[in-house]
């Protein structure tokens, strides 16, 4: 995105990416390049722009000084004159509009900061203006078809300088380390961290091992726990941007479009996966074994709340709502739709057409591909298993390398019978984890290679364990597997990400006595909460056709996440 090449004074830098909308007939005035003052202001934005961009971007040991080659394309910074003459700068081409402005540069390195990101998604910016306008979009939502404008593409590379050589000094671009466990961002000018850390995830989430991501059922509390669904994650101001609680998300609660329920921002103390808990049988009479779309849900709270005295209406408006989010919950539950397709074939008996996926909203939760997931384990593991441990085994694990969908290839003209047919499944290795005596025996896997999350649940297990002669390790247990949509119990957790939410005393407990707490164990499967009377194959095009009218507020899938 950034690239510096030789100046006497400053190193200029150019932001490669902007959404800048160069709009015409702005207010107050365009800078005068004869006035000194205005000449200096804007020399005086961009080497501020461009230290905060240092500071947040560049190795440490990066000692020479930056100046923005210019404002981003279609930015414009314009002068208001006040009655005593004294000048005030606003910078237009904000895409919230033609009234949009940041007052100084440092409410834009904020927007900056994700311009040079690989984030398309406005929601990870955590600038005001972006704040506004998703925040705005999200409101409208229901009432009409409106979406966030389409973020600027990302270039592909760096881009060195037109002329000369490659200079010998790293790019600016180079993403700062991340922080040890337990240390914090070093506080600095900027009061929000580096977007770019955010937006290195895959759209929706926060990163691969964090436990809440956009478009997941999820139980948070309000008084008592209730069911919602993540419409976004917004990192708060001054942050770190890897820790779960970092983060504000706002919920839609589940019930019925009609009720037009507000939706709710909440922290993560006050949430929990939805598989940590069973959905409360229904209640009333005539809702049990219906399903969400075959309840025809306005006939049915006028003739339930039909109550002349308003407090007793409303109370009873609200347990249709509670009915209404039980039965959509166990619809979401039991509902499937893929994303992001990377290709298709044929089985080798060509029976099947095979589709894969990036992802796939399986239920409550989002699975990508890299994904650890719980799944049965294989029937053979304790013959397998050459450590001889007899006790428990621990969860089994399948690293997601493949997300298909099966399609009879020969449907013939009858699509039920094809829809019958159609099934999901997963490919990947299955491992668990185990606890040895050092060094670890060769079935053990490296973790690095198995992606962040087989990484951070290892550290967070040999952080707690008390005999520092042992250590915990990932060992492999079946390869090459293949798991059906009814094998897949939910997505894997990490373990202490996991419990600081559903169980911090126990956490802390355990860390305590330096034995590990099998939190897994707290978690349902998937099946557990389905609804019985299933009939279909659970298959919807986009997780918003899954959800239905079970929201107020229309969920927009994040963007970077193509759904069809
Ligand atoms: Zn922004």
């Amino acid at each position: 995105m950034a690239s510096a090449n030789q100046d006497p004074d400053y190193w200029p830098i150019h932001i490669a990416r902007s959404d800048g909308k160069a709009y015409e007939n702005l207010d107050h005035s365009s800078l005068d390049p004869n006035e000194t003052k205005d000449v200096e202001q804007l020399e005086r934005w961009e080497v501020i722009i461009a230290g905060h961009l240092q500071f947040q971007l560049a190795p440490k040991e990066e000692k020479r000084q930056f100046k923005l080659a210019g404002l981003p394309k279609g930015y414009e910074l314009r002068c208001a004159v006040r009655k005593d003459f004294g000048r005030d700068y606003y910078l237009y081409g904000h895409p919230a509009g033609i009234k949009s402005n940041y007052r100084t540069p440092g409410d834009f390195v904020l927007h900056l900061l994700w311009l040079a990101s690989d984030s398309t998604d406005y929601a990870q910016c955590s600038c005001d203006l972006c704040i506004k306008m998703v925040e705005t979009i999200r409101q409208k939502a229901p009432q009409a078809q409106v979406s966030l404008p389409p973020a600027p593409p990302i270039p592909g590379q760096a881009l060195p300088p037109a002329q000369g050589p490659t200079p010998a000094a790293k790019p600016l671009a180079a993403p700062a380390p991340a922080p040890a466990p337990g240390q914090t961002t070093p506080a600095g000018p900027v009061a929000a961290p580096a977007a770019a850390n955010v937006s290195a995830a895959p759209p929706g989430m926060i990163g691969p091992p964090n436990v809440f991501r956009v478009g997941e059922l999820v139980w948070y509390r309000q008084g008592a726990w209730r069911l919602g669904l993540v419409l976004g994650i917004r990192l708060k101001v001054g942050k770190p941007p890897q820790a779960d609680n970092s983060y504000d998300y706002i919920l839609a609660p589940l019930g019925h479009a009609l009720l037009n329920q507000q939706n709710v921002t909440k922290e993560v103390a006050d949430m929990r996966p939805f598989l940590t808990f069973s959905i409360p049988e229904v209640t009333i009479e005539e809702l049990k074994d219906k399903s969400f779309e075959s309840v025809d849900w306005r006939d049915f709270a006028t003739r339930y709340a039909n109550e002349p005295e308003p407090g007793k209406r409303a109370f009873k408006m609200q347990t249709v709502g509670l009915e209404a989010s039980k039965i959509a919950a166990r619809s979401i539950n039991d509902s499937f739709s893929t994303f992001s397709r990377l290709g298709e074939g044929f089985t080798p008996d060509h029976m099947y057409r095979v589709q894969s996926f990036t992802g796939v909203y399986f239920g409550a939760e989002m699975v990508r591909v890299g994904d650890p997931i719980r799944v049965t384990a294989p029937a053979v593991v304790a013959i397998q298993d050459p450590l001889g441990d007899h006790s428990k085994p621990t969860t089994a694990v399948m690293l997601v390398s493949e997300i298909q969908l099966l399609t009879p290839a020969w449907p013939g003209n009858d699509p039920a019978a094809a829809a019958a047919g159609m099934n999901l499944q997963f490919r990947g290795n299955i491992y668990r984890t185990a606890r040895a005596p050092l060094p670890h025996p060769p079935a053990f896997v490296h973790a690095a290679t198995l992606g962040p999350t087989f990484d951070h649940e290892l550290a967070g297990r040999n952080q707690i364990e008390r005999d520092k002669k042992f250590a915990w390790g990932w060992m492999l247990i079946e390869s090459n597997a293949v798991r059906a949509e009814a094998d897949v119990q939910g997505r894997f957790y990490v373990t202490h990400k996991l419990m600081s939410i559903i169980d911090p005393a126990r956490l802390q407990d355990s860390v305590q006595r330096g034995i590990i707490e099998e939190a897994q164990s707290y978690l349902n499967s998937r099946s557990h909460s389905g609804w019985n009377g299933r009939t279909t194959t659970g298959l919807y095009p986009r997780r918003a056709a899954a959800i239905g009218n079970a929201v107020a507020t229309q969920f927009i899938a994040p963007q970077g996440l193509v759904e069809d």
